[in-house]
C-alpha cells in the first residue's frame, strides 16, 4: 500500500461535498457516494457547440447557425456543476493531481473520434511555472494511454498572457483570446483538442482556428464539463448587455 493510501487510511480525509470521511483514495477527497453523483449530461445540446439546453426542436444552436466554427464538435461529459465542479477544481487549483485518472475514466464512455493527435490546451508558460502543472495535460495523458493516440504538448502555445476572461464582455473577451495560441506540425492531422471546462467557448475556439490555420484536418473538442445554462442566464441578468449564451462567467481553462 502507498504511503499516501496508509495515511488516507488513518487521517481520512472530509468529502467537501457531504463532509462525511471519504473513503476511497482514488477520488478522495470526495467519497465515493458523491463520486457516483457525477452524471453525464444527456439533455438537449447544439451538436456543433455542444451548448446546453437549446430548445428540443432545434440541433444547432444560433451562433453556430450564423458562424461556421473552426472545430467540428465540443463533446463533453456532464455540467459544470456540484460534484464534477469541485472534483475539477481541486484538480486544478488545489492541485490533486490524482484525480486526472478517474476523470479522464469519465470521458472514455464519450463517442470520442478516431484521431491521429491528442493536444491539451495550454498554459501560457509564465501561468504554467506558477501552477507547476498543466490540468489539460495530465486529462489528455491519461487519455493518450487508454486510447493509444499520441500526445503532443509542443505542437499548440498559449503564446499571449491574457487577463482572466471572468470579468471581460463578450467583446473584450474575444479581443482578449485573439491570437494567444500558435500551433505547429499539425499538418492533415485529426486533433484531439483536451479542455477542462467549457465557458464560452472562446478559448477552444482560438485554439482551434490556430491549428486548422496550420492545416490540420479537423479539430474535436474533449472536455469535462460545460457551464450550465442557467449561469449563464444569471450573468445575463446582472450584465444585460452582453448578449445571451455568450458569457464566459468562470475562469475557464487557459487562464
Ligand atoms: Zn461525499
Ligand atoms: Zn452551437
Amino acid at each position: 500500500m502507498p504511503l499516501s493510501q496508509l495515511l488516507n487510511l488513518f487521517f481520512p480525509s472530509r468529502c467537501p461535498l457531504c463532509f462525511n470521511n471519504s473513503d476511497a483514495f482514488q477520488f478522495s477527497p470526495i467519497c465515493s457516494f458523491c463520486w457516483a453523483g457525477i452524471d453525464k449530461y444527456i439533455g438537449p445540446a447544439c451538436k456543433i457547440c455542444g451548448i446546453p439546453s437549446i430548445s428540443e426542436q432545434t440541433s444547432i444552436c444560433g451562433e453556430c447557425l450564423k458562424t461556421k466554427q473552426p472545430f467540428s464538435r465540443i463533446i463533453y461529459y456532464g455540467l459544470y456543476d456540484s460534484s464534477l465542479k469541485k472534483a475539477i477544481h481541486l484538480l486544478k487549483f488545489r492541485g490533486i493531481k490524482r484525480l486526472a485518472k478517474p476523470l479522464s475514466r469519465l470521458l472514455l464512455e464519450l463517442p470520442i473520434p478516431e484521431s491521429d493527435l491528442i493536444i491539451p490546451v495550454p498554459l501560457h508558460l509564465k501561468k504554467l511555472r506558477e501552477r507547476e502543472f498543466n490540468q489539460t495535460a495530465l486529462i489528455g495523458s491519461w487519455l493518450s494511454k487508454e486510447l493509444n493516440i499520441p500526445i503532443k504538448i509542443d505542437n499548440l502555445f498559449k503564446i499571449k498572457e491574457t487577463p482572466p476572461q471572468t470579468m471581460l464582455r463578450r467583446k473584450e473577451r474575444l479581443e482578449n483570446m485573439k491570437n494567444a495560441f500558435f500551433a505547429t506540425g499539425v499538418m492533415n492531422a485529426d486533433i484531439l483538442l483536451i479542455d477542462d471546462v467549457i465557458t464560452s467557448g472562446a478559448t477552444v475556439r482560438e485554439c482551434s482556428k490556430s491549428l486548422i490555420q496550420k492545416g490540420a484536418k479537423s479539430v474535436t473538442v474533449l472536455a469535462l464539463a460545460h457551464s450550465r445554462p442557467t449561469d449563464l442566464k444569471a450573468e445575463v441578468s446582472i450584465n444585460p448587455n452582453i448578449p445571451e449564451f455568450s458569457i464566459n462567467q468562470d475562469k475557464g481553462s487557459a487562464e
